[in-house]
C-alpha cells in the first residue's frame, strides 16, 4: 500500500464479510441472509418510484421511513435515525458516542466473542476497548462489565453465538449505571429475543440499533436504523450531516418503508425461519453436534470429533457454504444460517455423508 496513506490506514484490520461467490446451485448459509424473497409490497414500492424523481436528491431526513419505523415501534419519529445499513449507523456510534477520548473515564467494553466489526471500528476511529469474557457456555453476563467502564455495546442476540439475554437484565443494568452509555445491536432480535426499544423511552443512556438485512430480507438495499432519545439521535444526525447527507436513496427508502409496514409478510417470514431453526437444531443434534441455544437466524455448533475448518471445507466441496472463524475459543465451531427447509435438509444430508453416518 502506498506510503502516502496515513498510519491509521496502515494499521487497520478490516472486517472480512462472508463470501458471495457466483456458483450455480450454491446453498449459502454463511452470511445470515434471509432464505426467502422480501415483501412484494417492498418491491412494488420500488417499481412505483417515478423515474423522473431519480434526477433529484432524496429526502435527507428520510421523513417517511423514520415515521414508519416510529409507528411500528411506538416511538416518536424524532427518536429514529436511519443509515446505509446498520453497519453505517454503528460506525457513527463508534466514532462519536463510544469514542472515549483522553480525559474521559473508563473504556468501551464488549464481549470477547462478538461481531467482529466492533474491533474494526475501534481501530478505524482509534477507540480504546476492553473485552468481557463470555462464560464457558458462551453466555454474556452484564455483571462482568467493570464498574469503571465508560460504555458498553453488545449484540442481543449475540453474534456469532445466537444467545440472547433478557430485557429485564438489561433494564437493571441501565437503571444502576445511568452514566454509562449502552448500545444494544438488535440485528437479529426479530427471531425470538426481547427488544429493548420500549426501554429507550425511559433511559437516556440507551441506544438500540436494528437492520432490515436479516428479518426483512433486504440485505440488498442497505437500510438500518437506531432508536433512542432525541438527544442521542441529534448527535447521529450531526455526524451524518458532516459525512453524507443522503445515505438512503429513493429506491431504498421507498422499499424500506413498505417493508416495515407489511406486518403479514414479517410475521409469516419470521415464523417460518424460527420453525426451520428448530429442525436445523434437531438435525444437528441428531448427528452429535453441540448447538448453543439460538434466538437468531443462525446457529453456532460444534462437533466433538470433527474439526470446524475441515467440516466447512468439506461442505464447500458439496456446494454448501457455512461460516468458520479461525479465532481462539471458537475454532471448532461453525456458524450456520437458517435456510429454507429444503436447504436445511440438504445440509443435514451432506453432514451425514461427511461424518460417515450414511
Ligand atoms: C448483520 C449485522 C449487522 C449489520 O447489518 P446491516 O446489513 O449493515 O444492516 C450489525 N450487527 C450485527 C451483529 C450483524 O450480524
Amino acid at each position: 500500500m502506498s506510503e502516502f496513506w496515513s498510519s491509521v490506514v496502515h494499521g487497520l484490520t478490516p472486517y472480512t464479510p462472508g463470501e458471495q461467490p457466483k456458483i450455480d446451485g450454491l446453498i449459502k448459509l454463511n452470511t445470515n441472509e434471509n432464505p426467502y424473497p422480501p415483501s412484494d409490497k417492498a418491491f412494488a414500492a420500488i417499481r412505483a418510484v417515478d423515474q423522473d424523481t431519480l434526477r433529484l436528491y432524496p429526502d435527507p431526513q428520510s421523513t417517511q421511513l423514520c415515521a414508519a419505523i416510529g409507528r411500528y415501534w411506538g416511538v416518536p419519529a424524532d427518536h429514529v435515525f436511519v443509515g446505509n445499513g446498520s453497519d453505517e449507523v454503528l460506525a457513527f456510534v463508534f466514532q462519536g458516542l463510544l469514542n472515549k477520548g483522553p480525559g474521559d473515564t473508563g473504556a468501551l467494553c464488549f464481549p470477547d466473542i462478538t461481531y467482529s466489526f466492533y474491533p474494526a471500528y475501534c481501530r478505524l476511529y482509534n477507540v480504546g476497548f476492553q473485552t468481557i469474557p463470555l462464560g464457558t457456555d458462551f453466555s454474556f453476563d452484564l455483571k462482568n462489565v467493570p464498574p469503571d467502564s465508560g460504555a458498553v455495546i453488545f449484540p442481543n442476540p449475540n453474534a456469532p453465538t445466537g444467545r440472547a439475554i433478557e430485557r429485564d437484565e438489561i433494564e437493571s443494568f441501565l437503571a444502576s449505571h445511568p452514566s454509562q452509555m449502552v448500545v444494544v445491536d438488535e440485528a437479529y432480535v426479530d427471531f425470538g429475543a426481547q427488544s429493548c426499544v420500549p426501554l429507550t423511552l425511559r433511559y437516556k443512556n440507551l441506544l438500540v440499533t436494528q437492520s432490515l438485512s436479516k428479518s426483512r430480507a433486504l440485505a440488498g438495499i442497505r437500510v438500518g436504523f437506531a432508536i433512542g432519545d432525541t438527544a442521542l439521535i441529534d448527535g447521529l444526525n450531526r455526524i451524518k450531516n458532516s459525512f453524507n447527507s443522503y445515505p438512503i436513496d429513493r429506491l431504498a427508502g421507498a422499499a424500506a418503508a413498505a417493508a416495515i409496514e407489511d406486518h403479514d409478510w414479517f410475521e409469516t417470514n419470521r415464523g417460518r425461519v424460527m420453525a426451520s431453526r428448530a429442525s436445523l437444531v434437531r438435525g444437528l443434534e441428531g448427528l452429535g453436534f453441540e448447538v448453543i441455544p439460538s434466538q437468531a437466524n443462525f446457529v453456532f455448533a460444534r462437533h466433538p470429533s470433527a474439526e470446524g475448518s475441515r467440516l466447512a471445507e468439506q461442505l464447500r466441496e458439496q456446494k454448501i457454504l457455512v461460516r468458520h472463524f479461525a479465532k481462539p475459543r471458537i475454532e471448532q465451531h461453525l456458524r450456520i444460517t437458517v435456510g429454507s427447509d429444503a436447504q436445511v435438509d440438504a445440509l443435514i444430508a451432506a453432514l451425514k455423508k461427511i461424518l460417515g453416518r450414511l
